[in-house]
């Protein structure tokens, strides 16, 4: 008989991980997801219900949790800069305390387990693009930190279960990454564009808008990842997963204005601390290793997530 694989994916109500969960489900699997509904939402992993693979499960990933899987997407954190410093002590505890969990139930049931660590882990960088084995230049007291370092201090703790327990870990590190069932009001950049070009508000840019990011549309990513997954045990990654498109946040609010056909004005904001200059993903590796690299563009990407905002707007009315 067909061995159907046990997947549980933490997080999995989020942005990132309702997508991931569907694209499991596709691929025959069965899939826990696992959530505390923080950033999540129900909405998110709705349509999936009906699937008799699909279970959901409201967890704190903090707490210990006892199941029998085969892989573990750990994917619980919230990602966006508002909803991580709501409560920083917790945010750190998601990423430190939920790595210790994952990775000691990994360690048990000898799952797959692969950490959803961040670009944010080269801080504000000093080479460009960042590759895999720089270091970083993150800011350890200030307000980014509980998700900087809960990060950084998640790829340690995965390393040292790696080295002194066999466990099989994958580190995905992801750039930006949009698309539909991003949270309205998370704050992110592309959302809060997005929402202003809709109703017709000022667009706010913070500090001069020519920082840079690199977007990656989700589906992209989810790509990444399961490919990730599915690599030989002796890959553990890190490896960056994010589309090199590199834009400053004007050329970002420009194109929305432009797909949009918003009235809106450009209007400037102060800056948040630390907030990172530049960001562009080297994925040499990822290419190489995974045979992977986005193939949607941010104009193409922005399509789709414009009709989602344009619905959830019309919800809310
Ligand atoms: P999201 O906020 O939509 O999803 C995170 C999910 O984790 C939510 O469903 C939330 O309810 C859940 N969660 C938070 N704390 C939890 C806890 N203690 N226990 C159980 N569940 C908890 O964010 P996302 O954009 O989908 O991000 C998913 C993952 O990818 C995160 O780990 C994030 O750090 C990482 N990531 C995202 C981006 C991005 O651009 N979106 C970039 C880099 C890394
Ligand atoms: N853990 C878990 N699920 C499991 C196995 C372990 O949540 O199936 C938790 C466990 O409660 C512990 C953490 O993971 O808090 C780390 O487990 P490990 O075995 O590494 O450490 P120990 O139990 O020896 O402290
Ligand atoms: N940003 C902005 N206006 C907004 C929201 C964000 O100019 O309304 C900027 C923010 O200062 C940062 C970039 O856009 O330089 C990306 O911000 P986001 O919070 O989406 O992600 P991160 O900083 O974590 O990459």
């Amino acid at each position: 008989m067909h061995y159907v694989p046990r997947i549980l994916v933490t997080g999995g109500a989020g942005f990132i991980g309702s997508f991931l969960c569907e694209r499991l489900l596709e691929t025959g699997a069965e899939v826990l997801c696992v959530d505390n509904f923080f950033t999540g939402r129900r909405s998110n992993v709705a349509h999936l219900l009906d699937n008799p693979k699909f279970e959901v499960m409201r967890h704190d990933v903090t707490v210990p949790l006892f199941v029998e899987v085969d892989q573990i997407y750990n994917m619980a954190c919230p990602a966006s800069p508002v909803h991580y410093q709501f409560d920083p002590v917790q945010t750190t505890k998601t990423s430190v305390h939920g790595a210790i969990n994952m990775l000691g139930l990994a360690k048990r049931t000898r799952a797959k387990i692969l950490q959803a660590s961040t670009s944010e882990v080269y801080g504000d960088p000093e080479i460009h693009p960042q590759t895999e084995d720089y270091w970083g230049n993150v800011n350890p007291l200030g307000p980014r930190a509980c998700y900087d370092e809960g990060k950084r201090c998640a790829e340690t703790l995965f390393f040292d279960y790696h080295r002194q327990h066999g466990v099989k870990i994958k580190i995905a590190r992801i750039f930006n990454t949009y698309g539909p069932r991003m949270h309205p009001n998370d704050g992110r950049v592309v959302s809060n564009f997005i929402v202003q070009a809709l109703r017709g508000e000022d667009i706010t840019l913070y500090g001069d808008g020519e920082q840079t990011r690199s977007f990656c549309f989700v589906s992209n990513l989810v790509d990444g990842l399961i490919g990730l997954m599915n690599t030989e045990d002796d890959v553990t990654g890190p490896i960056n997963l994010g589309n090199p498109g590199e834009f400053t946040i004007r050329q970002l609010a420009e194109q929305i204005i432009e797909q949009t056909n918003s009235t809106s004005k450009l209007v400037h904001r102060p800056l948040p601390q630390d907030d990172p200059r530049q960001r562009q993903p080297d994925i040499t590796r990822a290419k190489t290793t995974l045979g992977w690299e986005p193939t949607i563009a941010l104009a193409e990407g922005l399509r789709p997530t414009i009709e989602y905002f344009r619905n959830e707007i019309l919800e809310m009315i």
